[in-house]
């Protein structure tokens, strides 16, 4: 379901993967942790989570979090 390209950012000292999401491919509506509004269906965002793998890849997966891209961009 998600493409396009990964990427990995550093946050407070935390490694994030971080992907692009389309407009086509959000067919979803999220709560963006940064501003704790809705990121609407139709709306490209990015989705991330942590990548040191702390908690194991399943529970990486399942704390995946959706953000606009501005948001996480002054995170
Ligand atoms: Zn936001």
């Amino acid at each position: 379901m998600l493409a396009g390209w990964k990427r990995t950012e550093t946050r407070r000292g935390v490694a994030w993967t971080v992907q692009p999401v389309s407009a086509a491919q959000a067919v979803k509506e999220y709560t963006c942790p940064g501003c704790g509004r809705t990121v609407a269906a139709g709306v490209a965002h990015i989705v991330a989570w942590r990548s040191d793998g702390v908690l194991g890849d399943a529970a990486d997966l399942a704390a995946r979090r959706h953000w606009h891209t501005h948001c996480w961009s002054i995170a």
